[in-house]
């Protein structure tokens, strides 16, 4: 992935509390900033198509982090929070808070 596809599907902060997602504009309090929310299917299908690790295939999709997102839209599966309350210097570490929880069924 090009650093200008990882630019353009980044929250990118703007003035005060606001953020831009792909031309949507959004504030600090429409963000799961302290929550990490999964769809357990995507972590699943993430773990059985890679060719590396297992325990390295998952990650997080941007739009797991908009709070207005409560289903998965590839699998219309509610979305489901693994972890909260994560001090300031973790909560953007998706694999730190995530892993402890993949399905112990796949790795
Ligand atoms: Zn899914």
């Amino acid at each position: 992935m090009s650093a200008d596809d990882l630019r353009s599907h980044a929250f990118v902060r703007g003035a005060g509390l606001n953020f831009q997602h792909r031309g949507e504009r959004l504030t600090r309090f429409s963000l799961r900033r302290m929550r990490v929310a999964v769809c357990p299917e995507c972590l699943k299908h993430d773990i059985a198509n890679t060719n590396s690790q297992p325990q390295l295939a998952p990650y997080g999709r941007a739009l797991w982090q908009i709070d207005a997102i409560k289903t998965c839209p590839t699998h219309d599966l509610a979305l489901v929070t693994i972890a909260k309350d994560m001090t300031p210097g973790q909560m953007h570490d998706f694999t730190h808070h995530a892993a402890p929880r993949w399905p112990a069924s796949t790795i």
